[in-house]
């Protein structure tokens, strides 16, 4: 095979490829190799270029008894890490001394293991968060059974720790069939139109008794005229729901929630509401604001368990706002408050 003829078939290959022949030396390497691999690796000792144990082993493996191998390659543009699968199989007739080259395709696998690893630490965190609850109900049951058999008072006050536990681990159920749910929809765009001036002002009403109970005024500021918008009024009500409930839970004696018509907005290109949700309470230490939608991550766990909060809450007001093609901005100081907007486009 001409040398054309090699390099016409390995840039043929929509992905990154190289030759690596009897001589243990690059023969020939694609466009796509030479970004990831470097300029000038033509000719150059393998093991000079791809230095990483399990590559160089399953390369000199494979020239040696011919065998198709896989391995793993992990490159780093400086950004970030991106692991690869490397296929390696035997073509014979080519290249130097006997003929045969082992042919090296690379193939970026860096989002699949990602989603892996994501499912995996998902799994770990659920059940973390129902062992917990569980844990508990398994020693009172234990305890009413023995030493607090006869014992009326201490029996109504376990069973009252055991309901409370039990409710934690049916909100967090609840919390996981919904964000099951906002997830599987996202890609479906609601079509109902949604008032929102009179949507917030029922949504609210709902929580009075929650935040007079924790002593919290709640006001709503939005103008006469109403303000629609194209949603899903099921999902919105969780969204507000979710945001109000966190600043009567986590904020201090006052809740604000204005709505205004933001016109044209640069975020969602298009005329959009603006419901803002603005608390007095402690805030949120900026380094954890870029993680705080995330399942189960939370800025105060102590605070979040104390309170029954899932850590779910605002995963399923992030998803819910992108299947409103929206966006949630959280601004908050420590010791200013917090302000959670969203702006939905109309
Ligand atoms: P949780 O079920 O714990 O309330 P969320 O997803 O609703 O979970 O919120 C994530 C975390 O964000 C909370 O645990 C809390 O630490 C923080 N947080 C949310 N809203 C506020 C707020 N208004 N003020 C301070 N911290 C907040």
């Amino acid at each position: 095979m001409t040398t054309e003829l090699i390099d016409g078939f390995l840039a043929a290959i929509p992905r990154p490829a190289v030759l690596v022949d009897q001589t243990e030396r690059f023969i020939a390497v694609n466009a796509e190799a030479a970004t990831l691999l470097g300029q000038g690796v033509k000719g150059r000792h393998f093991a000079t270029i791809l230095r990483q144990p399990s590559v160089a082993t399953a390369i000199e493996g494979c020239l040696r008894d011919r065998e198709s191998r896989i391995a793993r390659h992990l490159a780093n543009d400086g950004a970030q890490d991106t692991t690869f699968a490397v296929t390696l199989r035997y073509v014979p007739g080519i290249g130097a001394v006997g003929g045969g080259a082992v042919l090296a395709c690379f193939d970026d696998v860096t989002e699949r293991e990602q989603a892996g690893q994501m499912r995996r630490d998902f799994v770990a965190n659920v059940s973390h968060e129902l062992r917990t609850p569980l844990t508990a109900l398994i020693g009172f049951i234990d305890t009413l059974r023995g030493p607090a058999k006869n014992d009326a008072p201490a029996r109504d006050r376990f069973l009252s720790i055991m309901e409370g536990e039990a409710s934690r681990m049916n909100r967090l159920v609840g919390d996981l069939l919904s964000l099951n749910r906002v997830e599987s929809e996202e890609r479906v765009r609601p079509k109902e139109k949604v008032d929102l001036t009179g949507h917030l002002a029922s949504t609210l009403k709902t929580l009075l008794p929650v935040a007079e109970a924790r002593g919290v005024a709640v006001k709503l500021d939005a103008p006469q005229e109403g303000i629609t918008v194209t949603g899903d009024a099921d999902q919105l009500r969780q969204v507000f729901l979710n945001l109000v409930e966190n600043a009567v839970k986590y904020g201090g004696d006052e809740v604000q929630v204005v709505l205004s018509f933001s016109g044209r907005d640069p975020a969602v290109r298009a005329p959009a509401a603006r419901v803002q949700v603005i608390d007095n309470g402690p805030g949120i230490d900026p380094v954890h604001l870029p993680r705080l939608t995330e399942r189960f991550y939370r800025a105060d766990s102590h605070r979040s368990r104390e309170m029954g909060g899932t850590g779910l809450g605002l995963a399923i007001v992030k998803h819910i706002i992108n299947r409103h093609r929206g966006r949630l901005r959280v601004e908050s100081e420590l010791g200013q408050g917090s302000v959670f907007t969203v702006i939905l486009p109309e």
